[in-house]
C-alpha cells in the first residue's frame, strides 16, 4: 500500500492549491484525480483578486509568471445591466492586497488556467501526482485514513483533504453537508467568437435580466475574440418558475436591445453545458477527524456573484497549513480539525455572512431599476458600489434596507 502523510483529492484549484502550500512548508502529499489534465470544468472562467491574492502569498514569481501567460485577459472592473438595461461600468478598487503592478482580476478558461496549476504541482518534488485516479471510498482506521481507487489501488495518510468539487460523494460522507435546491445554483455556459462592445480594460459583465433575478447573464472577454457567455440562477426558483436557463441565454442574445448588436456577427463555437454551484448558506463545519473539505466539496460559492474559485483557493491554503499544525502536533482529532474551520471563518466568514444576504434585494426588479438609475448619475455612488467589491464595510451596507431608502430618495 502506499504511504503519503497528506492525501489531496481533487486537481482544481482548491486542491492544487492546497498541495502547492504543502510543498512550500516541506511536506510530501499526494494529489489525486479522476481527469488527466488538462481537463476543462464548466465555469464562467473568472479569475478574482482572492485567487490572486492566495497565489502571491504562495509565490509572487510564480503569479507574476501566471500573469503573463497568452491564455489569458486582465480584467479591470465590472460592467453591470439593470433589467431596464441601464448599465454601469465599475472599476475593480484597488484594496492594496496585491502590488499595482498586477491587475486585479483575470479571466482565463479553466481548460488552461487549471493545467497551468497542475503543471506547477508536477514540479514540486513534494508532490506526487496521479491523474485518472477516482478515489472510489476511504477507510477511517487507527493508523490513519485510507482512500481507495476504482481500480483497487489504495493509500493510506494521516490525514486527507477533500477537494474533489459540487458533484463528489465525499461533501456528504464524511462531510455531512446536504444541499437543497435553495442554496444549489444551476449554471450553463457556452464559448461565442465575435462578441463585440467589450469594455477597453477587459470588464466582466454580469446583466440582470427580469425573469433571471436574482440570478444573472454573463459575458466574460477571453483572448482571440472568445468570451464566455452563460446564466445562472438557483434551483428552486428554476423549478418554481418553470423556465429554461437555455431559453432565457438565447432569448436575451436575440432580443435584448443592449444586447443582440453585440452578437450580431458572432458564432457559438462550443455546446451548452451545465454545472452546479454549491452555494454557501449558513457556518457549518467543513472538517472532522483526519480530514477537511476545502472548495465545492465544502460548499464555499458566494452566493450573489457565483465566484467559487477564490474561496477554493482561500480554503486550499488554510487547509494545508492546518495540515502543517497537525503534524507537528500529531494531532488529528476532530477537535483540533476545527482549527481549520475558524481561520477559514476569520478570514472570509463576514463577508461570506453579508453575500448571503444581498439577494433578498436584489431580486426586485423595481428596486434594481430604481438604485441603478440613481447610480449612474452619481459618481459617490458608483465609487461605493466599486468598493463594495473588496470592502467589507461597504459590503455590509447593501443589505440594510436603509441605504436603498437614502439611494430612492436621493439623499
Ligand atoms: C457555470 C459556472 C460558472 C462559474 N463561474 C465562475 C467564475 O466565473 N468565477 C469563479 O471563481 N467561480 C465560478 N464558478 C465556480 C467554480 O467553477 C468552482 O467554485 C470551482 O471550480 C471550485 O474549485 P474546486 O477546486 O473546489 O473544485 P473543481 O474545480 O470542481 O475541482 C474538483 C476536482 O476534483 C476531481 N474529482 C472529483 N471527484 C473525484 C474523485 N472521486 N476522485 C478523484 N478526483 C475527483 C475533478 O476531476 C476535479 O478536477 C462557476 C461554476 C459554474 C458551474
Amino acid at each position: 500500500m502506499l504511504k503519503s502523510d497528506v492525501s489531496i483529492v481533487g486537481a482544481g484549484p482548491a486542491g492544487t492549491i492546497a498541495a502547492l502550500f504543502l510543498a512550500k512548508a516541506g511536506i510530501r502529499c499526494t494529489l489525486l484525480d479522476k481527469a488527466s489534465f488538462p481537463r476543462d470544468k464548466i465555469c464562467g472562467d473568472g479569475i478574482s483578486g482572492w485567487v490572486l491574492t492566495i497565489l502571491h502569498e504562495l509565490d509572487p514569481n510564480f503569479l507574476m509568471k501566471l500573469s503573463r501567460q497568452p491564455f489569458l485577459l486582465h480584467s479591470h472592473g465590472i460592467r453591470i445591466s439593470a433589467p431596464n438595461a441601464t448599465t454601469l461600468d465599475l472599476p475593480f478598487y484597488n484594496d492594496n492586497r496585491l502590488p499595482t503592478s498586477l491587475p486585479p482580476g483575470f479571466i482565463a478558461r479553466r481548460l488552461d488556467f487549471d493545467h497551468f496549476l497542475v503543471e506547477e504541482a508536477r514540479e514540486k518534488s513534494e508532490i506526487s501526482l496521479f491523474e485518472n485516479f477516482e478515489v472510489t471510498g476511504f477507510r477511517k482506521e487507527d493508523q490513519g485514513i485510507t482512500l481507495e481507487s476504482k481500480t483497487g489501488e489504495a493509500i493510506r495518510s494521516d490525514l486527507v483533504i477533500f477537494a474533489s468539487g459540487v458533484n463528489s460523494k465525499f461533501m456528504k460522507e464524511p462531510g455531512g453537508i446536504f444541499k437543497d435546491r435553495k442554496n444549489t445554483m444551476t449554471g450553463i455556459k457556452t464559448y461565442f467568437k465575435g462578441v463585440t462592445g467589450f469594455h477597453e480594460k477587459n470588464y466582466v459583465e454580469l446583466h440582470f435580466l427580469k425573469d433571471l433575478l436574482p440570478g444573472y447573464f454573463w459575458i466574460f472577454p477571453l483572448p482571440g475574440n472568445m468570451a464566455n457567455v452563460g446564466v445562472g440562477l438557483d434551483q428552486y426558483r428554476i423549478g418554481k418558475r418553470k423556465i429554461s436557463l437555455k431559453n432565457i441565454m438565447f432569448e436575451a442574445i436575440r432580443s435584448e436591445p443592449h444586447l443582440r448588436d453585440r452578437f450580431k456577427n458572432a458564432k457559438q463555437e462550443t455546446k451548452v453545458e451545465a454545472y452546479n454551484l454549491p452555494l454557501w448558506d449558513r457556518r457549518r463545519s467543513i472538517s472532522g477527524e483526519r480530514f477537511m473539505l476545502t472548495g465545492d466539496a465544502a460548499s464555499l460559492v458566494d452566493p450573489v456573484t457565483g465566484e467559487g474559485m477564490g474561496h477554493a483557493a482561500i480554503s486550499g491554503m488554510l487547509a494545508a497549513k492546518q495540515a502543517v499544525r497537525c503534524l507537528e502536533q500529531k494531532d488529528f482529532s476532530a477537535k483540533f480539525m476545527q482549527g481549520y474551520d475558524d481561520s477559514f471563518y476569520q478570514r472570509i466568514g463576514k463577508e461570506l455572512s453579508i453575500s448571503a444576504k444581498i439577494p433578498k434585494f436584489i431580486r426586485h426588479a423595481w428596486l434594481f431599476n430604481s438604485v441603478m438609475n440613481r447610480a449612474v448619475n452619481s459618481k459617490v455612488l458608483q465609487e461605493k458600489l466599486s468598493k463594495a467589491m473588496t470592502d467589507l464595510e461597504v459590503r455590509k451596507r447593501l443589505h440594510e434596507p436603509s441605504l436603498y431608502l437614502k439611494v430612492l430618495l436621493g439623499m
